[in-house]
């Protein structure tokens, strides 16, 4: 396996994962803490967190890619756990770079359209707006399903325990959000969306959710955030001649 270098690999996926698409994400898309000028060992993950960064330095990983980054909105001061956090990526020449929103909405990684495939459903468009780009898509099943034996087959595939509200509808044309993405039911009525699924559970997403008569299905903030980043990892791996690892955490949130 070789090595590349740093701003090669920067720029690359700047541009690969669409950073420019969403200028005012709260989350410092992009490179966040620089390390090895070479990276021989790409890591990828969903949370920036201790755990994951001694992993990441016990496998020799000097490029971490996460979706929830370290710096979000600015830095005022490095003190605290964010001292810690920082120092312990430094310490072992560790890199960090963040993709949030792009990576939730991007249409190829993304963690929305690879849930999509993932649960076997077929495209059919793209809803919710946030941030001036619909994040969410929607897609069909080639034939409807019982909510109970959909939720079997979300579990199964994602490897979580959702938690479900059946609103009384068949699944046929399910709309996803990956994350805290309850708002966008807001704009599955336009789209003939009867299955709604997101990550975290959402009081004010029950009654929205009741009159609009779309079932809702919550698989796990977690659970629903792995898939677009492993989905770069194996683009990377066929990109370059350079080692990529998942490294796992998960929170069952
Ligand atoms: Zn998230």
């Amino acid at each position: 396996m070789g090595s590349l270098p740093l701003k090669k690999l920067v720029s690359f996926l700047t541009s690969e994962l669409g950073l420019s698409e969403f200028p005012r994400d709260e989350s410092a898309n992009g490179l966040q803490v620089e390390g090895s000028r070479s990276v021989r060992k790409i890591g990828l993950a969903v949370d920036a967190c201790d755990y994951v960064f001694n992993k990441a330095a016990e496998q020799q990983v000097d490029f971490l890619l996460v979706h929830h980054g370290l710096v979000w909105g600015g830095i005022r001061a490095v003190t605290g756990i964010l001292r810690k956090r920082i120092k312990l990526l430094l310490d072992h020449d560790i890199s960090l770079y963040a993709c949030h929103l792009p990576l939730d909405w991007h249409p190829e990684y993304g963690n929305n359209a690879q849930l999509r495939s993932l649960l076997g459903l077929s495209r059919a468009g793209e809803f919710g707006e946030y941030h001036g780009k619909r994040i969410g898509c929607h897609g069909r099943l080639n034939k409807e399903m019982a909510l109970n034996d959909f939720i079997l087959r979300v579990d199964k595939r994602l490897g979580t325990t959702s938690r479900s509200i059946d609103f009384g509808r068949k699944v046929k044309n399910v709309g996803i959000v990956s994350g805290g993405g309850w708002s966008a039911l807001y704009d599955a009525e336009c789209h003939d969306i009867d299955t709604f699924l997101t990550g975290e559970p959402s009081h004010s997403a029950y009654t929205l959710a009741e009159e609009l008569k779309i079932n809702l299905i919550f698989a796990g903030h977690y659970a629903t955030e792995t898939a677009g980043v492993r989905a770069v990892g194996a683009m990377l791996t066929k990109k370059f001649p350079i080692e990529t690892a998942f490294i796992d955490h998960p929170t069952g949130l």
